[in-house]
């Protein structure tokens, strides 16, 4: 029998394996660009293959059963503000939450880095809201999702799918009271990279008390990124349009990710949450009527459980049924992994030899000048010229 080492690089890093492990063999550690790597103690491992059958990677787990799709956002305004597309994660976390459930998500901690933690109640579900584009830290969160699924307490998980598909493999067997929620996702960046990042931030700004990757304050629903500073009492925020922020621009293009994301097996319309949550890009060309500027998620509804989830949640939704076309038409990784660049070889030499600021960052002046004056024009006010100039052009022609 064989053991994760087969793995390679195909790793996603999610860590089912090291919990799945009865001889503890398996410990994780940072390869040179950051990214955590199984290590196989071969003394101890006995070669079971249960390592094997818990990896999303080896073991592909995604639902097959008949799937819906909508376009949906919550009908709480201020909760529409706080998330990142239509807040329909935090709407399933009032639900469960509601149930004494808890939720597990993607969470930071005093250092602003991300970890998959479990919130007990809604305040603290609260904080799980928002994009964080990096890897997320699983530490052991799928042997304390086991305690709390045992108990027979409610559990919402939420991750991207290969996080999914690592917790369903690790329990083995099915649970009524779990529900998964994966996120449509492109890839992530190492925390070694982000970890960086901070640093250059807090050498830029000060002291960085927040980063958020889908700030809603000047653009609303929109790739906006917004670092708050607090330097001596004063509180600052930079707010920035994505392709500003080298991070930002590098993690778009797909030039940073972790390798195994660029083969992923989850990029397709088949998922492993019982539902699959995402931006409803393209939703001003496929449904007019539905698009909001304040934000708007595509939802797939992929299992039974998840049509219960989805009923459940519905009274506090907007929401409509689409064409599952219409929502993968313009999301690129249900169909296809993120394409590598030859970029990307250079990227994270360039971190280890000179530090962030040697990152590649390669955003044509041109784009550069146009992308500053954007920044600074409301998306709110951009999308009323754009209707105005085509309701004229439609008079005129
Ligand atoms: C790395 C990454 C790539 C993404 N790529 C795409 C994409 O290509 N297309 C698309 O339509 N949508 C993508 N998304 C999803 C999108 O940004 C929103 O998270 C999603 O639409 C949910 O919106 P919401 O308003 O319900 O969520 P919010 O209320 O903002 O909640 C965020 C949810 O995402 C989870 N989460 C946040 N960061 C992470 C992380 N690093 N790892 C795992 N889970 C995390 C939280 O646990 C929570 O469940 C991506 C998200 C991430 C984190």
């Amino acid at each position: 029998m064989e053991n994760i080492s087969i793995i390679g690089q195909t790793c996603c890093g999610c860590r089912a394996c090291e919990q799945s492990c009865h001889k503890h063999a398996i410990a994780f550690k940072e390869d040179e660009e950051g990214f955590l790597q199984p290590h196989i103690d071969q003394d101890k491992c006995v070669n079971c293959g249960k390592c094997l059958k818990a990896c999303p990677i080896h073991t592909v787990n995604v639902c097959h059963e008949e799937q819906k799709g909508y376009a949906a956002k919550t009908t709480s305004d201020a909760d529409l503000k706080e998330c990142s597309s239509g807040g329909l994660f935090y709407e399933m976390a009032k639900y469960v939450c509601g149930q004494n459930g808890v939720v597990c998500g993607c969470g930071v901690d005093d250092s602003l880095m991300p970890h998959h933690v479990i919130a007990t109640t809604l305040e603290e579900a609260r904080q799980l809201r928002g994009s964080k584009y990096v890897q997320s830290s699983m530490g052991n969160i799928y042997t304390q999702v086991k305690e709390y699924l045992d108990k027979g307490v409610i559990v919402l998980f939420t991750g991207g799918p290969c996080q999914v598909a690592g917790l369903k493999n690790y329990l083995t067997k099915g649970y009524d009271n779990l529900y998964c929620v994966d996120i449509i996702c492109h890839g992530v960046p190492s925390r070694k990279l982000y970890a960086t990042y901070l640093k250059w931030l807090s050498d830029k700004y000060g002291a960085i008390s927040s980063v958020e990757f889908r700030s809603k304050k000047r653009h609303q629903w929109s790739l906006t990124l917004n670092v708050t500073s607090k330097n001596n009492g004063r509180i600052q925020e930079h707010l920035k349009i994505a392709s500003l922020d080298p991070y930002y621009y590098n993690f778009l293009e797909g030039n940073t990710y972790r390798e195994s994301c660029y083969a992923c097996p989850y990029s397709q319309n088949n998922r492993p949450g019982d539902i699959t949550i995402g931006d409803f890009w393209g939703i001003e060309n496929t449904h007019p009527e539905l698009f909001d500027i304040r934000g708007v998620s595509c939802a797939l509804v992929n299992s039974d459980k998840g049509r219960q989830l989805w009923a459940s949640v519905e009274p506090g939704l907007d929401a409509t049924e689409v064409e599952l076309s219409d929502i993968i038409n313009y999301n690129g990784n249900l169909r296809l992994p993120t394409k590598r660049k030859p970029i990307r070889d250079v990227v994270y030499q360039a971190l280890n030899e000179n530090g962030f600021d040697a990152i590649p960052y390669e955003l044509p002046l041109k784009s550069r000048v146009i992308d500053s004056l954007k920044n600074y024009i409301p998306n709110v006010w951009r999308y009323k010229i754009k209707t105005m100039l085509k309701r004229w052009r439609r008079t005129h022609s």
